[in-house]
């Protein structure tokens, strides 16, 4: 009886052995692919770039695309200078807007080097045109020195431009040619009066752009903005980068244009009377912008000096923008997002 028992129980113990074995021979394979896929994924640079996309997920709602490169003046501080004359073919520019529209952009800016230089404001007319009314973008704008812009171009493209941008850093015309943000001798200031006439006549949103350095730093522009009555005045503190205005590569050597955040923070309380001002220290300015480069690549700013990522074009919007080094709390910091579409603006023209 006891011996029947212990030989029972041996083969019920041999039986689950075997089941035993079995299971663990079948799930195996599965255990090692699993252990042997994650070890290789972490130690990849496919892993890596896995691991920044889940970090760095993030929409690209505001995009700042620099087509050109080429620029008719020679601001000496100048932060995107003219080390390329590529421009990509239009058909393409498209396609890579329209990979951004698909990843979340709801504003495109426009922007250089001079952006009307190309095709004498054409490209970017067709541009302009392509993101309001074949991608319905909210807002489309520009940044333009505003020296190439003729008036037959806002009869053109006008209805579907929201804001252009003019640079302007001084209203002394002896400054600005000091900076070098002129061409030849002409008055960069009669231009800036004119273009702001044709954004109200056009119904196109007026805005300047200025860049605030050791020979502008004490002026008073309080005045000039009144009369100019821009929907936002970006005063941006001149900022270093190594490649294009600092260090032995660049074009420019910005470093005699530098000013302290003290001076900035001076130029800043002279003009608090100025309602639409929008100041940007270095700190601000830096990695809180989204650049795209005229190869569509996104440029990281961390470093000091412009990174950039593989084009979007060929790894499209997702793979690229892990390496755009975008600081997204900061652009919602600066007020990166306000009221961009001209619609929404309520503006008495
Ligand atoms: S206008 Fe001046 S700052 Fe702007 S791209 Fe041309 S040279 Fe550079």
């Amino acid at each position: 009886m006891v011996f029947s028992s212990a030989v029972a129980f041996s083969k019920l113990l041999l039986r689950l052995c075997i089941s035993t074995l079995r299971v663990f021979v079948s799930v195996s394979p599965i255990v090692w692919r699993w252990t042997a896929g994650a070890l290789k994924g972490t130690s990849s640079a496919h892993g890596i770039l896995e691991e920044r996309k889940v970090q760095n997920a993030m929409t690209p709602t505001s995009v700042n695309y620099h087509f050109t490169r080429r620029c008719n003046y020679k601001c000496g501080f100048c932060f995107h200078t003219a080390k390329t004359s590529f421009v990509l073919p239009l058909e393409e520019a498209k396609r890579g807007l329209r990979l951004l529209k698909e990843a979340g952009m709801e504003k495109i800016n426009f922007s250089g080097g001079e952006p009307f230089l190309q095709d004498k404001g054409e490209f970017l007319g067709e541009l302009v045109q392509y993101c309001k009314q074949e991608l319905q973008l909210p807002s489309v704008s520009i940044v333009s020195n505003g020296s190439m812009i003729k008036e037959k171009w806002f009869q053109k493209y006008g209805d579907c431009l929201d804001i252009l941008a003019v640079s302007c850093d001084s209203f002394d015309d002896a400054t600005n040619q000091l900076i070098g943000r002129t061409q030849g001798r002409k008055s960069h200031l009669d231009n800036l009066y004119r273009i702001r006439g044709w954004c109200q006549q056009y119904k196109v949103a007026f805005k300047i752009n200025s860049v605030i350095n050791t020979f502008d730093a004490d002026e008073d522009m309080t005045e000039h903005i009144i009369k100019l009555n821009p929907v936002r005045w970006k005063v941006f503190q001149c900022l270093l980068i190594d490649g294009e205005n600092a260090g032995e590569t660049a074009l420019r050597e910005a470093e005699r244009f530098v000013i302290s955040g003290q001076q900035f923070r001076e130029f800043v309380d002279r003009h608090s009377s100025v309602s639409c001002l929008v100041p940007e220290s270095n700190e601000k300015m830096r990695n809180s912008y989204l650049i795209l480069d005229e190869y569509m690549r996104f440029l990281d700013c961390r470093e000091g000096r412009k990174d950039p990522s593989k084009s979007i074009l060929d790894v499209g919007v997702t793979d690229a923008i892990c390496f755009s080094g975008f600081d997204e709390a900061m652009f919602l910091e600066r007020g990166g997002k306000y009221v961009w579409s001209k619609a929404d603006m309520k503006l008495d023209w």
